[in-house]
């Protein structure tokens, strides 16, 4: 054995990490399925899922054994040279993907998709500028970050060139854009930014205004893509085509992978991008097997499915303390009048794992595999909480 013993997590993560999430009292060692255990023994029904990475469920069986034969067979190879496994990730992934979308850059995180999709618009289109949306979310490195509309602070200054519109506002956005827009960033149903479903309309316009102005559109499904929504991308939900589709989080059902999917113009030449370990066979076997697993399992069905019981079950008797409910598939956000975090920690405390989404918001982002007794489980306790 080697490491600390499992009951000195606490401790030790205070020791030597750094503060940077507010934590919960909680120890998690084992996860299956919907569910996950504590160090002791204690079992919750987990609707932060690895915020919205374990769609396929805690230690999917298909994909822990894809994990382990890759790890006896091959897990690393760099991208100079070719291979068999991620060779059939490309090609599954572009299957999977809306037709104008036809070549895969693969990496390791949601930040990375986007910083790879901003490079390649600046590229493409030999334009300077982004513009984005408010409250939108796509990650903590500094050009992910420039996209981003909070956490930005600490930071100034951030790449220039980037202007944020109202989301959800067509006019506002056909306002911004300009003969050196490089590319419009947007969610399609903003996660961190409280779980706010677009529009089709507003989609629908913001593809036609890039279209029409020269600017590319990024998509960044990051949270939002493998099946959370209903559909395997919320885009094919709305029925709009993004020329960069960003993904990552349940990609590789809980092992780090993210990928920017492009549309055919839009190219990438030697040296121009890179990444040591993006695309590596132990992560592209367990996306291979996660993806297989949303397929086969129908998941977007039971993720459209799940998302309406909830929200019929949470609706027959809302709380008072709930100012609305936004849901698609399951991605759930509960907007409260009040502060959530206390809510979170009475959740915990019946068994209950759940995320925020802004101070007001409990996000419920449960594997896709969430039983309708869990889920129904759920709606009690939130109920019980909220009342
Ligand atoms: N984009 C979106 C829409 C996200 O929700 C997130 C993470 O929550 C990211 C990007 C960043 O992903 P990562 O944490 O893997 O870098």
């Amino acid at each position: 054995m080697t490491g600390a013993p499992i009951d000195d997590a606490r401790e030790t993560e205070q020791r030597c990490g750094f503060e940077v999430y507010p934590k919960r009292d909680l120890t998690i060692v084992r996860g299956r399925g919907a569910l996950v255990w504590d160090d002791a023994g204690r079992e919750y029904i987990d609707c932060t899922a690895g915020v919205g990475v374990a769609s396929v469920g805690h230690a999917h069986p298909a994909v822990a054994r894809a994990v382990a034969e890759q790890a006896a067979t091959l897990i690393t190879c760099p991208g100079i040279f070719y291979n068999d496994v991620r060779a059939r990730l490309m090609r599954t992934l572009v299957e999977i993907a809306p037709a104008t979308l036809t070549r895969v850059f693969l990496c390791n995180s949601g930040t990375e998709a986007n910083e790879a999709a901003l490079k390649f618009a600046r590229h493409a289109t030999g334009r300077q500028r982004f513009v984005c949306a408010m409250r939108g979310f796509h990650g903590r490195t500094f050009g992910a970050l420039s996209a981003t509309h909070k956490y930005r602070d600490a930071f100034e200054p951030l790449l220039p060139g980037f202007e944020f519109v109202p989301f959800d506002n067509l006019p506002r956005l056909a306002a911004a854009l300009d003969d050196d827009t490089a590319a419009v960033v947007l969610e399609p149903v903003q996660g961190e930014g409280g779980v706010r479903p677009a529009s089709r309309d507003y989609l629908h316009g913001a593809r036609a205004l890039c279209t029409e102005r020269g600017a590319l559109l990024i998509v960044d499904e990051v949270q939002t893509g493998f099946c959370r929504t209903g559909a395997m991308f919320a885009c094919q939900h709305f029925g709009i085509e993004p020329d960069l589709l960003c993904l990552a989080k349940a990609m590789g059902g809980g092992v780090p992978i993210g990928a920017v999917l492009c549309a055919e113009p839009i190219a990438a030449g030697v040296g121009l991008h890179g990444s040591t370990f993006g695309g590596n066979p132990l992560a592209a076997a367990a996306a291979l097997a996660t993806i297989e697993a949303l397929r086969s399992e129908d998941m977007a069905a039971r993720a459209r499915r799940a998302g309406e019981r909830f929200r019929e079950r949470f609706e027959a008797a809302r709380p008072a303390r709930v100012r609305e409910l936004r849901q698609l598939g399951l991605m759930i956000g509960i907007e409260l009048r009040e502060k959530a975090r206390p809510h979170l920690l009475a959740l915990m405390e019946r068994g209950v794992l759940a995320l925020p989404a802004g101070p007001t918001v409990i996000r419920l982002l449960p594997p896709l595999v969430i039983t309708d007794a869990q889920l129904d489980a759920v709606v009690e306790h939130l109920h019980a909480v909220l009342a």
